[in-house]
């Protein structure tokens, strides 16, 4: 990426001064990046560019920024590299039943996604989790304690408890984190450092630390304790629900893709799937993006809804700014995967964490009945600890966890690989969360969407729904400014 200094802008305040100049008749030539073309004196007629706005990506950021823009009348284009919608979210297939590979759990606390769900006629497909079988939890060591549903609630609740007894102090308005100064005070504190200071036992210490590392998709002394705390504020500082947010209920007919379909069918936008945006060039009055295959088009305004580490990989003419660059060196971490695994016995409704350095760190039972056997889900935050593609390396851990059972099928779907994620949630380096609004900033024609960027339920889909919702109303704004004071349409 480069970064240079001229931004052509789109803001209120520039749009005002580039009316001033094209009304006393001066050329806006001044504000053009070296080297560029001679740039006219007007914004063009939007019938002078492709479309009025591109929307690059096409997962819940893209979908949602496309349909804000969409039924308002503009002429929207969404940009997709893969041949699928739906990012993050992935709704496959594994043994005959429908699964999701990516984001999943779903509820009616979340308020975007819920609103979408909603919106659309989708409800919310329970999972086993409730009325446990087993549980077990593997120590960092390896060593797997097979303890009781109830013992193994009341450790990793008690721990949660501990470790967010803060949560209602420090984050009140939970969709403001920073309306108390104490978060920012605390932004150096990772959650490794809050855990050492609570005193717990072995099992507590263990169900919280695989918590965090599945949250963090990192070690926890590299995540942001604060931004955990957040989150469990949105659950309304409760464990109960909080648990039941991230792990316990689904979209129904259809899964998440049905409903990211449903929005994207909303928008009217033209949508080109298998296009890998390679470069964005803003001058002063357009976007040009240009894909991989040559192609390139035009708009008033684009969306930018890549993950946060996919971004080096597009080349911004002018670049962006030294704080969205520094944020996307640094911030975010999730080495994150999931797995699917078929057993042929009935192992009933099973739950396990597995403290890290162990590399499966949830397992839970998604089907399980007699005839059939059972599948599990495995969430990994650190994918980088295990070969994947290595079953027998899978079936090794497996075999340990569920010693009597066979397996009969394996598949995992790598984010933090996939070149169109490179991370699997988004999760903050300690340190790091108080600077995502830096990367929500608009920089001239472009507008920056993506769960990492949302207030509230940044590591969910929620936080992608809102960011898209938030994006589209500024752009909206922003083109609006602009037509009322160039008179352009
Ligand atoms: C394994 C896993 C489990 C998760 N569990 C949950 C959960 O249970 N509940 C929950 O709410 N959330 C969960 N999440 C998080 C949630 O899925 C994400 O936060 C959310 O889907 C992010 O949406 P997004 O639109 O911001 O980004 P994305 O979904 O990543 O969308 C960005 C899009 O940009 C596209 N793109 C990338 N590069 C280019 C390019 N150069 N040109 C064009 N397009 C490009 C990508 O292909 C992608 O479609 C999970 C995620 C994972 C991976």
């Amino acid at each position: 990426m480069n970064n240079q200094d001229s931004k052509p802008p789109i803001t209120r305040r520039s749009v005002l001064m580039a009316a001033a100049a094209v009304s006393a008749g001066t050329a806006l030539q001044s504000c053009a990046p070296p080297g560029d073309q001679p740039i006219a004196k007007q914004t063009p007629k939007s019938h002078d560019l492709d479309f009025d706005v591109i929307v690059i990506g096409g997962g819940f950021a893209g979908v949602t920024a496309a349909r804000e823009l969409g039924v308002e009348g503009k002429r929207v284009l969404l940009l997709e590299a893969r041949p699928r919608l739906g990012g993050r979210t992935f709704t496959g297939n594994f043994q005959g039943k429908k699964v999701e590979f990516g984001g999943s759990a779903v509820h009616w606390i979340q308020p975007h996604v819920f609103a979408e769900m909603q919106r659309y006629g989708k409800g919310f497909e329970e999972v086993p989790l409730v009325d446990l079988d087993a549980t077990n939890v593997m120590l960092s060591s390896g060593e797997i304690k097979r303890i009781s549903p109830s013992e193994f609630g009341e450790a990793y609740d008690s721990a949660r408890i501990a470790f967010c007894a803060g949560s209602k102090e420090l984050f009140p308005r939970p969709y403001s984190p920073f309306f108390k100064p104490g978060v920012l005070e605390l932004s150096n504190v990772s959650a490794a450092d809050h855990m050492e200071s609570l005193g717990l036992n072995e099992l507590q210490k263990a169900t919280l630390n695989a918590e965090l590392t599945l949250y963090g998709g990192a070690p926890p002394d590299e995540f942001s304790y604060t931004s955990f705390l957040k989150i469990y504020a949105l659950a309304a500082w409760d464990y109960y629900v909080f648990s039941d947010s991230e792990k316990r209920y689904k979209i129904s007919d259809g899964g998440t893709l049905g409903l990211c379909q449903a929005i994207l069918d909303h928008s009217g936008a033209e949508v080109r799937l298998g296009k890998v945006v390679a470069k964005v060039h803003q001058d002063q009055n357009a976007i040009r993006v240009e894909t991989t295959d040559g192609q390139t088009v035009s708009a008033k305004a684009a969306v930018i809804t890549v993950p946060t580490k996919v971004y080096d990989d597009i080349d911004f003419t002018p670049g962006l700014s030294n704080e969205k660059r520094e944020f996307i060196a640094n911030a975010e971490m999730c080495d994150g995967a999931c797995l699917f695994v078929r057993f042929k016995q009935n192992l009933g409704n099973t739950f396990s964490f597995c403290d890290d350095p162990n590399p499966f760190t949830a397992i839970q039972t998604e089907y399980f009945d007699d005839d059939f056997g059972t599948i599990v889900k495995v969430t990994l935050g650190r994918q980088s600890l295990i070969d994947l593609n290595d079953h027998d390396a899978v079936s090794a851990v497996m075999k340990r966890l569920f010693p009597k059972a066979e397996i009969e099928a394996i598949s995992s779907y790598n984010w933090a690989t996939d070149p169109f994620s490179r991370q699997a949630w988004p999760s903050y380096r300690v340190g790091w969360f108080s600077k995502y609004k830096e990367m929500a900033k608009p920089e001239g024609r472009l507008f920056f969407a993506g769960g990492a960027t949302a207030d509230g339920w940044h590591a969910y889909i929620d936080g992608a729904v809102e960011s898209g919702i938030r994006a589209g109303r500024e752009v909206r704004q922003a083109l609006a400014e602009e037509s009322a004071s160039t008179g352009a349409s």
